[in-house]
Order: structure tokens, then C-alpha cells, then sequence
């Protein structure tokens, strides 16, 4: 069996091809042991090839040789053959935002890439600060949690600024992430408003670092992968919106968080 494995800061993710289909399946982490006996019971005869930060660490607990390749190189091939396989090539000529724990930024060109930029805003930031203003830790509960909560109560919009007279841009963008301060302290938002603000906070410096790059580079798509979008249609609309409104292409790949481990498992 042919596998590819990307092993992540926060997930490690694992692609495989049985019987001629390609099959997912993940694993936090921090449980990089439980993956490691999973793998070794799983299968015969396996050739592995593994790539992210944590390929080493990984290679180092499995009983069969792992070849290692380079992560954007593999993240690049990977989500080219999901694309395609989709029958949504990507073309010519695009950008790739990988949101995982952190964000990287990449141009491809002829099917090269290159790392044009990144944020430590990511995933991680979602996971940190939303444990510390709200004590939870599951993912999962979180973006649930996320789902029913309104910015409104957080956030100061353009409008709230421009009371009664009319803005200069539109008055429904965000004037200050976490900015209404006054309301703040009048009356606590509920852990749902803070959680769903901060995927605003993290959507936003995203789009806006990406769109800058896809203007400079002239890229007219953008690709979104990383399982920051799992589950959670909330931090992909915000994007989606933004994205189109620099008159630029927003595409969300399915399965676009495998893509690492796809492009690893063509590497086999
Ligand atoms: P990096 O590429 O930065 O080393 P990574 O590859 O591990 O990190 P991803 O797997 O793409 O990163 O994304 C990790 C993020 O996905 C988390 O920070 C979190 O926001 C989100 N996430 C989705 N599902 C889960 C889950 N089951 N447990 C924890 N985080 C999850
Ligand atoms: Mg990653």
C-alpha cells in the first residue's frame, strides 16, 4: 500500500490508496504514537513517505523505512492533483493560502512554488485565544459554539463610527476587531460572540495579507486548504466575502486540508 503523511504542528493527516480509491483519515498530534501503531497495524508492507514538521519525529517510530519529502513542494502536487481530479484545474497561475496551526502564503507559477508570505495568524490562534477568553478546548465544540454566536456584540463596524452621516467605505467592514470596547464593559458578550469574533479576527488579517499578495503577484485565484476550514463555514465565508471584494477568486478545494499528504503519497 502506497501512503502519504503529512504530519502537521497540530494534525497529522494520512492519504492512502486501497483497491484503487485514495482514503483520508487523521490523528491530533500530540497522539503521533497512537498514528505511528495505527500505521504499523494497518499494514503490510507499506511504502511510506512522509513530509511536514513533524516527518522526523514520526519516521523515527515506524518499524519500516519513510522517505521524506520537501512540504511545499508536496502541498503544491497534492492540491494540483485534487484540482484536477475535481476537474477544477487550477491553472496556470495561482496562490495557495495554507491555513494549519500558522498561515503560508505561496505563488505557483509553471507549477513551481514559492513562499510569497504567511501570518501566525492561523488555526492555532482560533484554539488559543478562544481557550483563554472561554476555558474550551475542543475543536469541535468551538466552532459550534462559533456558529451561534453574533459579532455584532464584539466588533465595531465602519458604521458604528460614521453615526448618521455616510462613510467613506463601506459601513458594514470591520472598523476594530474586538473594538467596541465601550459596549465590552457595559455588558460582557456570551463565550459564542468572543469565539465567532475571533474567527472574524483571524478570517480578516488572512484575506487581508492574501489579497495584497494575489494584487502583487497578479494571481486572479486563490486557494484555501488547511483544516482550519473544517467544519467551519463561518471563517470560510468571511474570506469568500473579502476575497471577492478585491475582485479576486476564492476557492475552497475539498479535502484541500490532505493536500500535504497527497502530494507525499504521489511522492512514494
Ligand atoms: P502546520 O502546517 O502549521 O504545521 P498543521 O498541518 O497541523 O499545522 P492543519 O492540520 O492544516 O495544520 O490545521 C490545524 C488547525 O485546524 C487547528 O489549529 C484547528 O484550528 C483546526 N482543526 C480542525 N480539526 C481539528 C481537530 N480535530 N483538532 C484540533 N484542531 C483542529
Ligand atoms: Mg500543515
Amino acid at each position: 500500500t502506497k501512503i502519504g503523511i503529512d504530519a502537521g504542528g497540530t494534525l497529522l493527516k494520512i492519504a492512502y490508496v486501497e483497491n484503487d480509491a485514495l482514503y483520508y483519515r487523521s490523528f491530533r498530534s500530540r497522539d503521533i504514537d497512537r498514528a505511528a501503531s495505527w500505521l504499523t497495524d494497518h499494514f503490510e508492507n507499506p511504502a511510506i513517505c512522509v513530509t511536514g514538521g513533524k516527518s522526523h519525529a514520526l519516521a523515527e517510530k515506524l518499524n519500516v523505512p519513510a522517505k521524506t519529502v520537501l512540504e511545499f513542494d508536496a502541498t503544491t502536487q497534492g492540491m494540483t492533483y485534487l484540482a484536477d481530479q475535481l476537474n477544477h484545474p487550477l491553472g496556470n497561475d495561482f496562490l495557495f493560502v495554507n491555513v494549519g496551526t500558522g498561515t503560508s502564503i505561496h505563488y505557483v507559477h509553471d507549477g513551481k512554488q514559492e513562499r510569497v508570505g504567511g501570518s501566525g495568524v492561523g488555526g492555532g490562534t482560533l484554539l488559543g485565544i478562544g481557550f483563554l477568553a472561554t476555558d474550551m478546548q475542543d475543536y469541535e465544540k468551538i466552532i459550534q459554539a462559533a456558529s451561534e454566536g453574533n459579532r455584532e456584540n464584539v466588533d465595531l463596524k465602519v458604521k458604528d463610527i460614521f453615526d448618521g452621516s455616510v462613510p467613506p467605505i463601506s459601513g458594514d467592514l470591520t472598523a476594530s476587531n474586538f473594538g467596541k470596547t465601550e459596549i465590552l464593559v457595559e455588558q460582557p458578550p456570551s463565550d459564542p460572540d468572543i469565539l465567532a469574533s475571533i474567527i472574524g479576527l483571524v478570517g480578516e488579517v488572512i484575506v487581508t495579507i492574501s489579497s495584497q499578495l494575489a494584487v502583487q503577484y497578479d494571481a486572479d485565484t486563490i486557494v484555501y486548504i488547511g483544516s482550519s476550514f473544517r467544519s467551519n463555514p463561518l471563517l470560510q465565508q468571511i474570506i469568500e466575502k473579502y476575497t471577492r471584494m478585491i475582485g479576486k477568486t476564492p476557492l475552497f478545494l475539498e479535502n484541500g486540508e490532505y493536500s500535504g499528504a497527497v502530494g507525499a503519497l504521489l511522492a512514494t
